[in-house]
């Protein structure tokens, strides 16, 4: 099918952008690196008005350190996420994420402001977000804001961005030298979108993890953090008591069946994947 018609604007600044937004609201929608936007035109799920490309605007591109914190543009592409030195030396599990998402035609395009904008409740980035404490930076009429990851996301496709709002970065605080990374899911051929997956993110004492992180997707309308169980964990370390841990896992998940899987299975692969995780660590 062909996309319905629409107007398409290309402005080359954040300010334009912003203007556009605010003259338009509702009418408009954003084309990002449009993996996922042109596809629901062309499907005719979303029918706007006017399209704002917003692949011309330079200041949304780059991937940096300012004030202690990763900081990378909204349009920065999957795949320079996936290869830039910047990510993998500060922020690991952006790194072990990425070739996890779609295929490298995708990544190609996609960028990561467009993934986290979407709020596909199978994506990775999201949940590598909260696992990361990663904050969403938004610009505005009323200037910027910044909104933890775990806030940003909304429900089902929801986040807190309104109508007249651009994503502009997200910030990521960077990794200690103390801390673990973990990524696992469970996808039936690779590329597809997961099953199930966990992202993982703890400091490590002498002998026990601090501040554990278990972030899961595609078992919750969006990024679920399961807060008591890794509390939980984080009591002491030994295998039999991160397995009993383990078992509270189903009260912070409430997965839905789907053709793919149960709620019951989907809630015991979520377990399957945390232990490896948690058994790689302890390797
Ligand atoms: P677009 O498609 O351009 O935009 C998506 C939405 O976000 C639109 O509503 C747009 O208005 C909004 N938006 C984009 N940028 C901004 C911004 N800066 N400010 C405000 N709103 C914005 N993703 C995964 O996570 N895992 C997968 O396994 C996976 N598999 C895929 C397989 C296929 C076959 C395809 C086609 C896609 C897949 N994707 C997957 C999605 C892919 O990662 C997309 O690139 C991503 O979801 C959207 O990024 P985009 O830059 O293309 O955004």
């Amino acid at each position: 099918m062909k996309s319905p018609e629409f107007c398409y604007i290309q402005p080359k600044s954040i300010h334009d952008a912003l203007g556009c937004l605010q003259q338009y609201g509702s009418d408009a929608t954003v084309l990002a690196g449009g993996q996922s936007l042109m596809a629901s035109l062309n499907m005719r799920l979303s029918s706007p008005a006017i399209l704002i490309d917003i692949n011309g605007i330079t200041e949304l591109n780059g991937i940096s350190i300012v004030e202690g914190q990763l900081r990378i543009g909204a349009m920065t592409r999957q795949v320079e996420l996936e290869h830039s030195p910047l990510v993998s030396q500060h922020a690991p599990l952006i790194t072990m994420v990425m070739p996890h998402i779609a295929h490298p035609a995708i990544r190609n395009r996609g960028t990561i402001g467009g993934s986290i904008a979407f709020a596909d409740p199978a994506a990775e980035l999201p949940a590598c977000m909260v696992a990361l404490k990663g904050q969403i930076v938004v610009q505005g009429p009323d200037g910027e804001r910044r909104i933890t990851a775990e806030e940003f996301s909304q429900g089902l496709f929801e986040t807190a961005l309104t109508d007249n709002e651009l994503l502009t970065a997200i910030e990521i605080p960077i990794a200690k030298e103390t801390q673990r990374f973990g990524f696992r899911e469970l996808a039936r051929r690779h590329g597809d979108y997961a099953m199930v997956g966990v992202c993982a993110a703890s400091d490590w004492s002498s002998d026990n993890l601090i501040d554990l992180r278990l972030a899961y997707f595609n078992l919750g309308p969006g990024p679920v953090l399961a807060e008591q169980t890794a509390n939980d964990i984080c009591r002491s370390w030994s295998q039999e008591h991160n397995e009993r841990s383990l078992n509270q896992l189903g009260n912070e998940l409430d997965p839905t069946d789907d053709l793919n899987a149960t709620s019951a299975m989907r809630v015991h692969l979520a377990k399957v994947l945390t232990r490896r995780v948690l058994q790689e660590w302890a390797s």
